[in-house]
């Protein structure tokens, strides 16, 4: 065994060893001296078929010298045939030219290591590529170390979260992404309330294994893609690399500021430990990362200074928007269950007997503690928030449900018109909604009227006509509401199904002063009249108002002039004592359509 002191221990000192050796005196000795050098050592042909591999290769990569003779080069390499790193080796090797680097293989049983490899071409006499010389070294231990180094250069020791640096790579990044992309990006930086506190009174072992329990609970609480880092002492931060809005960034934190509600269990102590978080948002809040940083330091500060426990935005008008929205959101979502929503009716009155005909369902938040909620306050936002669905279904339902009760007492059977926002419009279940609810509620649907808006008609026309058709096979009647405020053509009105145009009562508020409104009403009862339609006028306060409409021909109208909404049990009242208009009233020659 040639185990002297000439044995070669590195590629290079194979090469100038076999280079020294004079064939075929000293040809057992090379042999022999490669078969055991403790270098791998493997030669291939010129097509990468193994025909040579030395004891140390079949050791490193568990194949036997027999399996490994059957086996090409690029067995070893995972990456195969597609990558960059692959083309270039054999592009370097077949130009004749050695090629030496790092890369990793793949073991007998799946294992990847870390190889530093030479490849070198061996050419015959004529210059042609014969074999391939292929030296490989283990460096796994050496690439583990070196990645250890490189963890420590980019993450905290304590809490093996990234550190700092890592963070602010991994920020920027997203920056660019999100520039390209076109989303937000949202950064909150989070600062524990107390920590110092607890570190001071119960020493910094408990403090350390508080921020590690911390940055737990705080990871377990992200979604794939975001990354936290520990910025400081007890300060940690926050990429939401990809948000849609400022409500979705605020949902996350919430998320976490919940997360950090329950107590952490420290060697017997049960420590409670609340946020305050900065948060600002790309591009609004800033362009560049330094920007960002600076901007969620200043909103951090703000959160302290409002107390602990609190989150900021960093731009202040979207504090106090944002909050007041949120926090109506947040009780909006329980008023359905804590039964907090009731329904009003104000009654509609034939202008022809002056009698109730009918009446129209109006929703009303009674808050716990701001008192009483208008529907104009309330309803954009759960229109945005797609909280007017169920809310919507509620109505309906409360709205039958009482309409069937006062029949039950006795009284004659009325119309009743329910509200329909657009957003219930996009829902795909809305027809089988409506007919669930007449049906479980034994509401005859040719006493159900739906009020929509032209907008709401207008938005896709083929859809909704269909819609509408359908309902109003079941016998559903459909009104258009605040006529005259939207944008809608005669033509289009045509194609719907439609039964009342309710008159906005912005046109009937100066009827009698304005000269465009006169006209306006005018123009519109005598095209609802032509198309077969009944008219209905909003918002009637006073006696020369309902005096004018009369002459027109109007057919119904609704107002604080007969009735404000008002709750079931005094509408209840109101049909007991038979309450029709109190003047003697002209009847109209027009008998009302429909
Ligand atoms: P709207 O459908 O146009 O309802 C008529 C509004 O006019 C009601 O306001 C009613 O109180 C008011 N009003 C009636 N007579 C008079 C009057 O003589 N003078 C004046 N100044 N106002 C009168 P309300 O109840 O505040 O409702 C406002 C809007 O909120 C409704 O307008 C409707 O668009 C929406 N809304 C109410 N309930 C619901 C609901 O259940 N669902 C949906 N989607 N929207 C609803
Ligand atoms: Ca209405
Ligand atoms: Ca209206």
């Amino acid at each position: 065994m040639a185990t002297d002191e000439k044995t070669p221990k590195t590629p290079h000192e194979l090469l100038s060893f076999i280079k020294k050796l004079k064939p075929p005196s000293q040809f057992h000795l090379l042999s022999s001296t490669i078969e055991h050098c403790p270098i791998t050592v493997v030669v291939a042909d010129s097509q990468g078929d193994i025909k040579y591999a030395n004891t140390r290769f079949a050791q490193l990569t568990g194949y036997t010298v027999e399996e490994i003779l059957k086996l090409n080069l690029n067995f070893f390499y995972p990456g195969k045939q597609n990558t960059d790193d692959y083309k270039k080796i054999w592009n370097t090797i077949t130009a004749g030219e050695k090629w030496a680097g790092e890369f990793r293989l793949r073991k007998k049983n799946g294992e990847l290591f870390w190889g530093l490899a030479t490849l070198k071409p061996l050419l015959n006499p004529p210059g042609q590529i014969s074999y391939y010389l292929c030296y490989l070294e283990d460096i796994t231990v050496h690439k583990r170390s070196e990645q250890l180094i490189e963890h420590l250069a980019f993450y905290d020791p304590l809490t093996g979260l990234p550190n700092r640096s890592l963070f602010n790579d991994r920020l920027k990044l997203a920056l660019e992404e999100a520039h390209l992309l076109g989303h937000q990006t949202a950064v909150a930086l989070l600062d524990l309330d107390r920590f110092k506190v607890i570190n001071d009174t119960l020493g910094h072992i408990i403090g350390d294994q508080l921020l590690q329990l911390v940055a737990k609970r705080l990871s377990e609480n992200l979604q794939e893609g975001d990354t936290l880092a520990r910025m400081g002492q007890d300060e940690f931060i926050v990429l939401f690399p990809h948000i849609n809005n400022f409500r979705e960034a605020l949902n996350r934190i919430k998320t976490l500021m919940e997360a950090l509600q329950e107590p952490f269990l420290c060697e017997n102590h049960e420590l409670q430990i609340n946020a305050s978080i900065g948060i600002c948002l790309y591009p609004e809040d800033g362009e560049d990362h330094m920007s960002l940083l600076k901007n969620a330091d200043t909103a951090l500060n703000e959160a302290k200074n409002s107390g602990r426990n609190h989150y900021k935005f960093y731009t202040s008008q979207l504090n106090a928007s944002a909050l007041k929205r949120l926090s109506m959101e947040t009780a909006m979502r329980h008023a359905l269950e804590r039964e907090e929503f009731q329904v009003y009716y104000q009654p509609q009155v034939s202008l022809r007997t002056g009698r109730i005909t009918g009446m129209e369902a109006l929703l009303r938040w009674q808050h716990p503690t701001t008192g009483m909620i208008m529907p104009d306050q309330f309803i954009p936002l759960a229109e945005e928030t797609g909280m007017i669905v169920p809310i919507g279904k509620w109505v309906l339902r409360t709205a039958c449900l009482q309409n069937i009760a006062w029949q039950n007492l006795g009284f004659p059977p009325l119309r009743i018109g329910v509200n329909l926002s657009g957003r219930q419009f996009q829902e795909p279940e809305l027809v089988e909604m409506v007919l669930d609810v007449c049906h479980q509620t034994g509401m005859d649907p040719r006493l159900l009227e739906l009020e929509l808006t032209e907008s709401i008609l207008m938005k896709d026309v083929s859809v909704t006509s269909m819609i509408l058709r359908w309902l109003n096979k079941k016998g559903i009647k459909i009104a258009i509401d605040d006529f005259g405020t939207g944008y809608s053509s005669l033509t289009y009105l045509k194609r719907f199904p439609i039964n009342t145009l309710k008159i906005d009562r912005s046109f009937v508020k100066e009827c009698l002063t304005n000269t465009d409104d006169t006209a306006i009403v005018t123009t519109i009862t005598y095209m609802a009249h032509s198309l077969k339609v009944k008219v209905t006028a909003e918002g009637v306060e006073d006696e020369k108002q309902l005096d004018f409409l009369t002459n027109l021909g109007c057919d119904e109208f609704q107002g604080y002039l007969f009735s404000r909404p008002i709750p079931a049990p005094e509408f209840t009242a109101l049909l007991k004592d038979n309450r029709c208009l109190s003047r003697p009233h002209p009847l109209s020659d027009n008998s009302p359509p429909g």
